[in-house]
């Protein structure tokens, strides 16, 4: 046994905010879990460094150049980890039997296919990666019950509404007896902006969040409150529930993560300090609980919480998203790929923040959703959706230098 009665975890996206997470909470556990697997875009120094710490069976890049300067390294340290590259190679590792857990934290679209590979294989997948269930989350959860993978979720909402479940609940298939989820939502770093400070909003001020230190992508999407949004869709993949059962609800403090209410009337809540080791924690061990690392919490230091509607006229993201996950198909993959693509445009500087939204709606209303939602339907749909964004961005983009808004 190459892992020695240990769990062996595959981390799909190891350099990251997830990434790096997930690895603190594996190293408070040798005893527990040995490191199967590491993967990165490109980041070739702080994959080599993980290695190094880690001593993982296999490692892969997307990019075939780092890969190779990878190996080159490994090799002249002494390092016998096996290297692999590209979308094969990532999918290769996830799925292999050297792992039982795969954390699949890459962010975006680009998780999609490395993901499905870990659910076919039947792994424990812990899902941070919430953009592959937006797009497809019926081949996911479909995969996912053929091959008797069990998906946990890592996005803090919806690990703490799994936790407010009965214990017999199943993925994807409706709880009896709850009547809505809350979503909470910090209402990110513009939750108080005005109009105008929106207009103004730069790179910078949209990344720093005040919660939580995130990657780019979800930090401007938390910031947008697409990230809400795109929450609300993963939800109902996950609970099996339709998005007019979620209610969002604007939470400043992030210490209730998510509710869960009852036909009866009760609510319950998980509350924890914000800290991604706690729900990281909570998947690989469930349904043992284990040590997270994240510092208890201190209720009469909070002292109180906030609640607050969220307001869809300077954040017409989430409203954009409920009516993506209303319409089904492929509309989710369309919603998602556009907003990707206009998402890197802001942090390129081609576009302000409030033609975010500007774009996705311009991506909606130009291509028209499917109801078939087989792969090959959402990954045409992404694609159509991207190149109908990239046009939008370039108008955009045209009407800021002439000055025009
Ligand atoms: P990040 O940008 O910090 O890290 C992304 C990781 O994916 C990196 O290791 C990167 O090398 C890899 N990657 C990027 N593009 C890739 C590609 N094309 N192919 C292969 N690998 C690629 O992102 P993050 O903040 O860790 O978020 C990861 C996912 O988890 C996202 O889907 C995000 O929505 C979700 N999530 C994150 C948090 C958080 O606190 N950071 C919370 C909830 C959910
Ligand atoms: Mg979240």
């Amino acid at each position: 046994d190459q892992n020695e009665g240990r769990q062996g975890v595959a981390i799909l996206g190891s350099t990251g905010s997830i990434g790096m997470s997930t690895l603190d909470v594996l190293a408070r556990h040798p005893d527990r879990f040995a490191v199967a697997a590491l993967t990165a875009n490109a980041q070739v120094d702080r994959l080599y460094e993980q290695c190094v710490r880690f001593r993982p069976r296999f490692a892969a890049m997307l990019d075939p150049q780092a890969a190779r300067d990878l190996e080159r390294r490994l090799r002249a340290s002494g390092i016998p980890t096996v290297v692999s590259s590209g979308l094969d190679g990532l999918s290769t590792v996830a799925a292999d039997r050297a792992s039982d857990i795969v954390m699949a934290a890459i962010v975006g679209a680009a998780g999609l296919i490395p993901t499905l590979a870990a659910v076919k294989a039947g792994k424990r997948v812990l899902l941070a990666n919430k953009e592959p269930l937006v797009m497809s989350g019926r081949v996911l959860m479909r995969e996912a019950r053929a091959a008797g993978a069990v998906l946990l979720p890592i996005d803090s909402e919806h690990n703490a509404i799994f936790q407010c479940l009965p214990a017999a609940f199943r993925a994807g298939e409706p709880p009896a007896g709850v009547r809505r989820l809350f979503l909470t939502c910090s209402g990110g770093p513009f939750r108080a902006a005005s109009a105008e400070a929106l207009a103004r909003a730069t790179p910078e001020q949209a990344c720093a969040h005040p919660n939580w230190v995130m990657g780019r992508k979800i930090s401007v999407d938390s910031a947008t409150l697409m990230n809400k949004g795109l929450e609300v869709i993963e939800a109902c993949w996950l609970f099996g529930v339709a998005p007019s059962r979620i209610e969002v609800v604007i939470h400043p403090q992030s210490v209730i993560h998510s509710m869960v209410e009852y036909d009866d009337g009760s609510v319950l809540a998980q509350l924890a300090n914000p800290d991604m080791r706690i729900p990281i924690a909570h998947a690989l061990a469930w349904p043992s609980r284990i040590q997270s690392g994240a510092k208890p919490i201190d209720l009469v230091d909070l002292a109180r919480l906030d609640f607050a509607a969220p307001d869809t006229t300077r954040f017409p993201c989430l409203r954009l998203a409920y009516e993506a996950g209303a319409a089904g198909g492929t509309t989710p993959a369309i919603l998602n790929a556009a907003n990707e693509v206009a998402v890197a445009a802001f942090l390129e500087g081609r576009i302000p923040f409030i033609d975010i939204s500007r774009v996705i709606e311009t991506a909606l209303a130009q291509v028209p959703g499917r109801s078939d939602d087989s792969l090959d339907d959402v990954l045409a749909d992404d694609a159509r959706a991207r190149v109908a964004a990239e046009r939008a961005v370039a108008g955009a983009g045209r009407r800021v230098r002439q000055g025009v808004s």
